[in-house]
């Protein structure tokens, strides 16, 4: 069954991917998680190889590649059983922002560094106070004649050490109604009053530098605004559904990394005799596996199509995040099973991946926000 038309030319984008990945990314992830960073120059590497921001438009500086790049470049860096070099956050979260809504100058000024990897991107919403609850944000951006000066703290910031530009979403503390207060601005980490605080270290994602930011009468210039003032959350939410699809297929590719490992490994155990006598219980198991993950591609998949086609996908893609989600935890936990005590070793792929994937119900809207989206949707 082919839902998304993959062409030959995306083929050999994936297998350039492949072969990217092989050489400059799996014989350092070890090193990676065990320093809990990565270095910086990983960055430039991807981008001059031509991997990253598929959808930035060649204008500004893009490779002219399209939404089914973005499909198997996520899909592929999952498979790499790290989320160190997260560029699903770079190329399909952050960047959008930019291509959709900035200004010309902005978009000319940032954009050809985002692809060639010069330019590291993260986003700063989440605030100690306001996670799910994006209204509660305190963080303020004040005008001062052709200055934006902003005061506040952020939190679980992703690329926070390596980024090279933050989006931050920031309200006019003027402004009541907090649907009509926010905004969204570009801050370089090198402007006086940023200030990056502790990485935090995290139960999975070790390769990850999650950090906290801190912005203390942090002068940026006015025209560093994406867009209009007072449309941030509007921005947000127009976005956020391709955020969620991107992170419903990483619970999926991680699932599919997972079943790739857990058949290797009863192969192993079937051909060298270890296979214990009453194998169907293992059977079973890895078909369950199985059909939780081809399902949940068809669907994924479908969804994939209907976004390309502009199709009004809300519900249905928070099904599809808080799905995947879940379904990984299932399969890493099945997975775990078959393998026994020996899946627990940190020198066992499945151990990191049964970690990684608990946090993918938490990001880009916790499940029970899913649910709620879908209840409200269906009239409930
Ligand atoms: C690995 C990782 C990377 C991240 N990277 C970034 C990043 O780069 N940038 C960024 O801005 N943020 C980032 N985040 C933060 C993430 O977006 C937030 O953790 C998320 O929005 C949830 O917020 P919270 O953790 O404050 O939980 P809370 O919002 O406090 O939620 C706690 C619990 O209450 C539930 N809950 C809250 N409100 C409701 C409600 N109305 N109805 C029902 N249940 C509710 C939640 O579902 C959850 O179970 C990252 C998080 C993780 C784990």
């Amino acid at each position: 069954m082919e839902i998304l038309k993959f062409t030959e030319e995306h083929k050999q984008y994936r297998e350039r991917l492949r072969a990217f990945f092989a050489k400059e990314v799996l014989p350092h992830v070890d090193q990676w998680e065990k320093e809990h960073a990565i270095p910086k120059s990983i960055w430039n590497k991807i981008g001059k190889a031509g991997f990253l921001c598929a959808g930035v438009p060649k204008e500004y500086g893009g490779w002219g590649g399209d939404f089914l790049h973005s499909i198997i470049a996520s899909e592929e860096i999952v498979k790499t059983n790290h989320y160190g070099l997260i560029i699903f956050l770079h190329s399909e979260v952050c960047a959008p922002y930019i291509s959709a809504f900035a200004s010309e100058e902005l978009k000319k000024k940032y954009l050809p560094g985002c692809v060639s990897g010069d330019i590291v991107l993260g986003v700063a919403m989440t605030e100690p106070n306001a996670g799910s609850d994006l209204a509660a944000l305190a963080t303020t951006a004040v005008e001062d004649g052709d200055q934006i000066v902003l005061n506040g703290a952020k939190i679980f910031t992703s690329n926070g050490i390596n980024g090279d530009l933050f989006i931050v979403a920031a309200k006019d503390p003027e402004i009541e109604n907090p649907y009509q207060a926010v905004s969204l601005y570009l801050v370089e980490p090198t402007t006086p009053g940023f200030q990056i605080g502790q990485k935090l270290e995290k139960m999975g994602f070790h390769s990850q530098d999650t950090v906290e930011l801190f912005f203390s009468d942090c002068r940026i210039p006015k025209n560093n605004i994406i867009g209009e003032k007072g449309k941030g959350f509007y921005y947000l939410m127009n976005k956020l559904q391709q955020e969620r699809l991107v992170c419903a297929l990483a619970g999926m590719s991680q699932a599919e990394f997972i079943l790739d490992e857990t058949l290797k490994h009863y192969k192993k155990i079937k051909s060298n005799g270890s296979l214990p006598k009453i194998r169907q219980s293992k059977q079973h198991t890895i078909v369950d596996m199985a059909t939780e993950v081809k399902v949940t591609k068809t669907f994924l998949y479908t969804l994939i199509k209907d976004h390309i086609d502009g199709k009004d996908i809300v519900t249905e893609t928070s099904m599809g995040k808080f799905w995947a989600s879940e379904m990984v935890r299932r399969v890493a936990d099945a997975s775990f099973e078959i393998f026994g005590l020996e899946g627990a070793l940190e020198k066992n792929r499945i151990e990191r991946a049964w970690r990684d994937c608990r946090g993918i119900s938490i990001f880009a809207g916790t499940n029970q926000i899913m649910r709620e989206i879908i209840a409200k949707r269906m009239d409930l």
